[in-house]
């Protein structure tokens, strides 16, 4: 994961634009990923694609030639979306276009234009300070005209048409823990996903933020009603322990799967309620669509002074960061594919599990007492209303232990899974 975010991070991306192709073509190198183009000035609900961008240079050139701003040092340098410019201006004129960060003297900002045409450099505190009066030639090479907005997308089908849906946001230029730790977390999820047993279709969605959303949104309103669960990755590879933020819907299967994963994994962590406000969560909770999507982060955007700053670098991201959120996404798919509901077959007080061998003999250890008790709340909660989530959450044991549980007790024939019981009497009537 960390290989494939150095290999991005120069990339400059935008919401449009070969920065994007660039970076869908190499994921296609790891994952068979389908890129799709939609036109500039697609409608899609209340916006419009916009006008596609590129850039190929920018700088500022003092009155001696020398280019004190290179785009070529570093992407952030140029407000994304600036209208092309080759100009010369006395530094006054050329003040109102900087943009820095006067208690991060050392860092340069990130900053966009998307819907306004404008034009700008971004720059440390310190190159603003040694800019003295005189004439700048200023040039942004760019071209914003009619193309496309491209997105990725993977569908893996399982054995149903019900879809977990992770997304990710494709769209900042040199960031790597706003972007690229949930490019690579969701690539790296969608290898692991594509070798395991599948009850799940999985869709991964690597697009443009908001837009990017929007326009998928709006193509396959007919089948968003397909997504049983989903989950928006951002932000998942800085040191900050994991956090999770709600959907909309608030106690969606999603909202306690996650709760249950971060809770069993005894690691500090944090849950947080939803707000209209981060990533492409607002758009898949917009309450035309109230899709059960959450979003694993760790230091909520916004909230950590390397956001949105040339800060957010490779030093920023923990290749043990990136593992743990991979690892806590397949343990979240996991738990998805194995709640089941399951109705107890010797309902009438409960059965002698000695005789079965179920029941340890002699004072055994925790880990026994721990399997016991999970076969005891199994039994007693298989009623054929709660899932083994419920069980888990009610008894505060791991999902897992109670899932080990479960089987066990379908093997000696205790348990019998609910929703296969109503298959076979649909079965029968048929
Ligand atoms: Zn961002």
């Amino acid at each position: 994961m960390l290989r494939l975010i150095e290999e991005l991070y120069p990339v400059c991306r935008s919401i449009t634009g070969n920065g994007v192709r660039q970076t869908l073509s190499r994921i296609q190198r790891e994952i068979p990923l389908r890129i799709e183009e939609v036109p500039s000035g697609t409608q899609v609900f209340d916006w419009n694609v916009p006008l596609e961008w590129n850039i190929r240079d920018a700088y500022i050139k003092d009155a001696s030639g020398k280019r004190i701003v290179d785009f070529h040092a570093s992407n952030l340098h140029v407000v994304s979306y600036s209208v092309p410019t080759s100009r010369r201006m006395q530094l006054s004129e050329l003040r109102p276009h900087l943009h820095a960060l006067p208690d991060r003297p050392e860092w340069i900002p990130y900053r966009t234009t998307y819907y306004q045409k404008d034009w700008g450099f971004c720059v440390s505190q310190r190159q603003l300070e040694r800019m003295r009066d005189g004439e700048y030639e200023v040039v942004i090479d760019s071209t914003l005209e009619p193309g496309h907005l491209t997105y990725g997308e993977l569908c893996i089908p399982g054995a149903t048409s019900d879809e977990i849906l992770i997304s990710c946001h494709v769209c900042h230029p040199s960031l790597c823990n706003d972007n690229l730790s949930g490019v690579a977390v969701t690539t790296a999820l969608a290898q692991g996903i594509a070798t395991r047993a599948r009850r799940f279709t999985y869709r991964f969605l690597l697009i443009p933020g908001t837009i990017g959303a929007i326009t998928w949104l709006a193509r396959n309103e007919a089948t968003v009603s397909r997504i049983r669960h989903g989950l928006v990755l951002s932000g998942i590879g800085d040191r900050s322990p994991l956090s999770y933020k709600r959907s909309r819907q608030g106690t969606a299967e999603i909202d306690r799967a996650v709760t249950c994963i971060l809770r069993d994994s005894g690691r500090e962590h944090r849950i947080m309620d939803f707000s209209p406000y981060g990533y492409d969560e607002r758009q898949f909770c917009s309450p035309g669509f109230n899709l059960p999507v959450g979003r694993l982060s760790r230091a909520p955007h916004g909230q950590f002074p390397q956001y949105h700053t040339s800060a957010d670098n490779l030093d920023f991201v923990a290749p043990e960061s990136l593992a743990e959120a991979a690892e806590t996404c397949l343990a979240i798919c996991d738990l998805l594919e194995e709640n089941r509901t399951y109705v107890n077959l010797n309902p009438k007080c409960e059965p002698q599990l000695g005789k079965r061998g179920l029941y340890r003999t002699i004072g055994g250890s925790d880990d026994a007492g721990q399997r016991e008790m999970a076969m005891l709340w199994t039994l007693n909660l298989s009623d054929g209303a709660h899932s083994l989530l419920d069980i888990a959450e009610r008894s505060g044991l791991k999902f897992e232990v109670i899932q080990k549980a479960a089987q066990v007790l379908v093997q000696h024939e205790l348990l019998r899974e609910a929703a296969l019981d109503a298959r076979t009497t649909e079965g029968r009537k048929e």
